[in-house]
């Protein structure tokens, strides 16, 4: 799996584990589950690509030993969206930083970046609460929760538009072009050059143009050597869409911070 505890309380990413400091995590590594606890062991990436990960014996019972990591990753999303945003009256969307492969210290616990925070606005006749929320979280809840598609709740988008979830949160299913700020959610159906597409041609559906630096940023993050290694993800994307000239719908990216992805469930190979 890809997480694991170091000393018993301190989340590390085996993606994010460098060969040179192997000696220093061997026997501190445990499951992420602190009933099972089982001693994990880290694996490299492979050089056929396969992600690092860390392995072991899990305690009967224990899901880790059953999920995929791709299903711990969406679980992990959703429970970050949980731990702010169910509360919260609105919703604000916050830029998270990428995500960094840097080496693991004890100043930098956990993997997916800052957790959420909750602000409080005095209003007239009583508090409001606002938490603000980045695009991971709100992609894995998107994705897990129906009901909340379809919410009435008060979303501002990173660009200061004012929206609610149902509006302004469109899946690239529904999509129809207009002149404002939207966030657009669904599957990468094929890569083109720097197209991430949700169609084919001619279809008119969505698109993501990734501009170099922008596309270098995602692969960095996610330890992709292709950007066709996103087919089958999930992604979220903050934007203004525009109509390229055979019509078809797109947001032009050279930011890498507007996207977010999720493994999809069953990845190819
Ligand atoms: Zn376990």
């Amino acid at each position: 799996m890809r997480w694991a505890l170091f000393d018993g309380t301190q989340q590390i990413d085996a993606t994010e584990l460098r060969e040179q400091d192997r000696g220093d995590y061997r026997d501190h590594l445990s499951c992420l589950d602190q009933e099972c606890a089982a001693p994990m062991h880290w694996r490299k990436r492979s050089k056929d690509g396969k992600a690092a990960t860390f392995f072991g014996h899990h305690a009967a019972g224990c899901e880790y030993g059953s999920k995929s990591d791709e299903q711990v990753e969406l679980q992990r999303a959703v429970e970050e969206f949980n731990a702010i945003a169910n509360t919260a009256d609105e919703l604000v969307i916050r830029l998270d930083p990428l995500p960094q492969n840097r080496p693991v210290t004890e100043d930098t616990p956990g993997a997916t970046g800052t957790p959420g925070r909750v602000h409080r606005h005095q209003g007239a006749d009583r508090q409001r609460h606002a938490g603000s929320v980045g695009y991971r979280p709100l992609l894995g809840k998107l994705i897990t929760d129906p009901d909340f598609r379809r919410s009435r709740r008060a979303l501002t988008l990173s660009d200061r538009t004012r929206t609610t979830i149902a509006d302004g949160c469109v899946h690239v299913d529904d999509f129809t072009l207009r002149s404002t700020t939207m966030i657009l959610w669904g599957q990468v159906g094929n890569v083109r050059g720097s197209f991430l597409n949700t169609g084919y041609m001619g279809e008119k559906k969505p698109a993501v143009l990734l501009h170099k630096e922008a596309a270098s940023a995602v692969k960095d993050s996610l330890n992709l050597t292709e950007l066709s290694e996103l087919n089958g993800w999930h992604f979220l994307v903050e934007g203004r869409f525009q109509e390229s000239s055979n019509g078809g719908p797109y947001v032009s990216l050279d930011n890498a911070r507007m996207i977010a992805f999720l493994p999809p469930r069953n990845p190819a190979s």
